[in-house]
């Protein structure tokens, strides 16, 4: 499998440069030239497999310059070495109303993210050997939360690999800040930047795209990878949680290759939903995908108007790993469904960076709208659906995950077919305790975030997971704090390359 950069189709590299480069110097994202497809006796054969040989399966499918023993290497490394608390990894919850929930937070972090950051660190270090560059790797992240800690945990003490993840400084829960401030292992850095998400993505994609930077590495042996889902190694382990789901819906009789289902996904980065798409691309029989969104509802429109417009006010919000105004991942699709256009994908993207704004024609929003609907919900609405659900299920669901319900029901209210429906679930409730308490009628005892654990568990019933409980006792590492135009002056001096 040859893949390509979204602003130069004539770029190829392997499935190994790809992944070690994370992206590509064009600032394009890599993708796949075609997309494998899989037959009923595909998906028949996956039944009965343990996660991990699925994933190994699939990964065959994309990563054709890793062999079959590597990829069961990787695969056992990171599922089936104690990381994930529960022996199938992911875990497929009902709620009273059919609502199908795909818990993919069972993982050492407690979010969706580790799905894909257990493994891309086994696949990195693979993928720089393959290349012949016998370099350190600099893995340089932007987080809106979850994707640092997942990273931070997934790249710990990783023999010839440095991490370092910014994160905006009032933009995470108190839970996702402590995770990252006390992360161990000897060759992590942790930094805060005065400024939201956004701030953090452009400023990490700046640093990639720097001549002079690249020059300064070079000259250092050293190497800037991504741990983002602009890095394809994030996103070929998310379509596997979807083709497993589907395969696990097909065992248990929830659905058939001729009814199918429907996906919501609470999307910031729309690098989760992209993986249900390409998933669907491969003939998962998805029939529809719900894009569900926060107030920071710029896909929303996106979807529903074919304009994509950054320029609007940016809100926290109770859900913030989706406070996001700029989705990376579209690009993609995008790149995708204009037949692999590289030239108007620069136009578009290059009019993101001038202006904030790009806008589709209408054609092609129509075969957007055809495969893809999209809701945005508010924090009340997300507390109130919290509430809703514990009361009927006594579920107890995070912000994230409460945002895609309450858009998954709406579209199943309004839709005719009545398709089985599953939403990814993408936290563990408790690494939003405070905002998850106060929406299920519990009083928030003000900043003490252990008593918000405590208080959440004494209502609900549902055990505290291990790795926040013990954070407590944990010392404080990390407490840089920098201004956005200032990171690339942080990260010389932090890899000491002045
Ligand atoms: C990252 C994250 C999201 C958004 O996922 P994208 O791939 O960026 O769309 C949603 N929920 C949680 C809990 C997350 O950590």
């Amino acid at each position: 499998m040859i893949y390509h950069s979204t602003r130069n189709s004539a770029l190829s590299v392997s499935s190994a440069e790809a992944i070690a480069q994370g992206i590509s110097a064009d600032g394009g994202l890599f993708v796949p030239e075609s997309v494998p497809e899989l037959t009923a006796a595909d998906f028949e054969a996956l039944k009965g497999l343990s996660y991990a040989e699925r994933a190994a399966r699939l990964f065959a499918l994309y990563l054709t310059d890793f062999t079959e023993d590597e990829l069961r290497e990787c695969t056992h490394n990171a599922y089936e070495t104690g990381s994930f608390e529960t022996p199938n990894v992911q875990e497929l919850a009902t709620l009273a109303d059919g609502t199908m929930l795909l818990e993919l937070w069972h993982g050492p972090t407690c979010a969706f993210k580790d799905m894909a950051l257990q493994i891309l660190p086994h696949f990195l270090t693979r993928a720089v050997k393959k290349t012949g560059i016998d370099r350190e790797v600099v893995i340089l992240t932007a987080t809106s939360g979850d994707t640092g800690k997942a990273a931070l945990a997934g790249f710990q003490d990783v023999p010839g690999t440095k991490i370092m993840v910014f994160y905006p400084e009032d933009g995470v829960s108190s839970m996702q800040k402590r995770q990252m401030q006390t992360q161990e292992g000897e060759n992590v850095r942790v930094c805060a930047v005065r400024g939201n998400f956004d701030d953090c993505q452009n400023g990490v994609k700046a640093i990639f795209t720097d001549p002079e930077m690249q020059a300064s590495l070079d000259e250092n042996g050293l190497q800037f990878s991504s741990a983002n889902s602009i890095n394809w190694g994030r996103l070929v382990p998310q379509i596997v949680y979807y083709v497993s789901a589907y395969v696990t819906m097909l065992e248990k009789g929830i659905t058939d290759e001729e009814q199918g289902f429907a996906v919501t996904v609470p999307t910031g980065n729309f690098g989760n939903i992209l993986a249900a798409w390409y998933a669907k691309q491969m003939g998962v029989p998805i029939r529809h995908l719900v894009c569900a969104s926060n107030i920071n509802n710029v896909l929303t429109d996106f979807i529903n108007t074919g304009v994509y417009d950054r320029n609007r006010a940016f809100h926290a919000t109770v859900s913030p790993s989706m406070d996001i105004l700029i989705s990376s991942n579209l690009e993609r699709l995008l790149y995708h469904m204009t037949g692999n256009d590289d030239a108007q994908i620069r136009e578009w993207f290059g009019a993101l960076k001038q202006t904030g704004r790009y806008e589709v024609p209408v054609e092609l929003m129509h075969r957007i709208q055809a495969e893809f609907s999209a809701a945005y919900y508010d924090d009340a609405a997300t507390k109130a659906t919290i509430g809703a659900v514990f009361a009927e299920n006594g579920y107890l669901s995070d912000t994230h995950t409460a945002v895609g319900i309450a858009a998954a029901r709406d579209f199943t209210a309004k839709s005719a077919e009545k398709l089985p429906m599953l939403v990814a679930s993408t936290a563990n409730p408790y690494k939003f305790g405070a905002a998850v308490l106060e929406a299920i009628g519990g009083t928030v005892g003000a900043d003490d975030e252990y008593a918000v654990l405590d208080a959440l568990r004494k209502r609900s019933g549902m055990a505290i997971p291990k790795a926040l409980a013990e954070l407590k006792n944990k010392e404080v590492r990390f407490t840089d704090s920098v201004h956005r135009e200032d990171m690339p002056e942080y990260v010389r001096v932090r890899l000491g390359i002045e």
